[in-house]
């Protein structure tokens, strides 16, 4: 039977995302260059991503609410990112505006075998405070949230905060340790549901054997979710460890495909689904978001994610 929170949490309708935004800026050769090395590359694009801003966009375009709390830069780029999470439905009213500092950059070299490397520049999302959490708060976005997600790119003081408010208001906190380090105890046990990749994993439990560092990971938070690229996900919790093998997409650019994964599971938990439909649906948007190049661009609608389901 349901029990009195759950029943409580499944009559609210949204997620808050606390992340970054950045602007991504793609190039794509035939390879990665050696270090001192010149390449011509192939292609430049400009897209909207940052993890956070990623993942907040997979939500709504999976059909949950979403509010995002963030910061951009008073430029150009910060415009262009704005203008995205309106188009895409997201609350942004506490995405702020720094003034002196420029809004997040990340610069990507996608490789013609689809792989990527990744430099970030954070500008104005170092400056998540906890009182721009505080802020969101006292407006009461907590109050109707059943999922709270963060990554970190933004400071980590702003993630425990938001996970605090999280859990007073009995939303599930879910924390996709990216990029990888290791995680502070005060984060970690304020976390539900941790979701990283393997590359993550090993680099925060300091284990590269995949089974060892899974179990390292559960001695701390109650789910633990790894991504496994091509090879799918496992999920392990209290009398669950699921393993899901990966579809077989035409893959064009691995890039957002774990931040899809994220948006989309976060969303499927809000919506009311079970732990194993929410995995089974995140790993149909992460495949799905490697058939299209960059991060935001890539991220599924709910029917697509229903239709690739669909045909399994
Ligand atoms: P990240 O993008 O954070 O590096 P992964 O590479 O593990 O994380 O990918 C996240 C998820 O996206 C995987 O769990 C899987 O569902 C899907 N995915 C990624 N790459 C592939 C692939 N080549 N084939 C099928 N699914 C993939």
């Amino acid at each position: 039977m349901m029990g009195k929170d759950e029943s409580v949490r499944l009559r609210r309708s949204s997620i808050v995302v606390v992340g970054s935004a950045n602007v991504d800026l793609v190039v794509r050769t035939e390879r990665h260059p050696a270090p001192g090395e010149t390449l011509l590359g192939t292609q430049f694009s400009v897209h909207r991503g940052g993890k956070g801003a990623n993942q907040a966009v997979a939500a709504a375009r999976a059909g949950v609410s979403v509010v995002m709390i963030g910061r951009l830069g008073d430029d150009d780029y910060g415009s262009l990112l704005r203008a995205g999470l309106r188009f895409e439905g997201i609350d942004d009213r506490f995405v702020g505006t720094c003034r002196h500092d420029p809004t997040g950059v990340a610069l990507i070299t996608v490789v013609d075998s689809g792989e990527n490397t990744i430099v970030v520049v954070p500008g104005a999302n170092a400056l998540l405070r906890e009182v721009h959490i505080r802020d969101a708060a006292e407006a009461d976005v907590f109050v109707d949230s059943a999922v709270v997600l963060a990554q970190l790119e933004v400071p980590l003081a702003a993630v425990r905060v938001a996970f605090e408010y999280g859990r007073e208001h009995g939303a599930r906190t879910i924390l996709n340790a990216a990029p990888a380090m290791s995680v502070p105890l005060d984060v970690a046990i304020l976390t539900d549901i941790l979701i990283v990749n393997q590359h993550e994993l090993q680099e925060m439990t300091g284990v590269s054997e995949l089974n060892s560092a899974l179990s390292a990971a559960r001695a701390i938070y109650p789910c633990v979710i790894a991504t496994l690229g091509a090879a799918g996900a496992r999920m392990i919790a209290d009398g669950i460890d699921t393993t899901i093998p990966g579809h077989k997409p035409l893959v064009v650019d691995t890039t957002g495909a774990g931040d899809a994964f994220c948006g989309v599971f976060a969303a499927s938990l809000c919506s009311g689904m079970t732990l194993d439909t929410a995995l089974r649906r995140a790993n149909a948007a992460g495949a799905l978001a490697t058939t299209v190049s960059g991060a935001q661009p890539s991220a599924p609608s709910g029917t697509a994610v229903n239709a690739y389901l669909a045909k399994e």
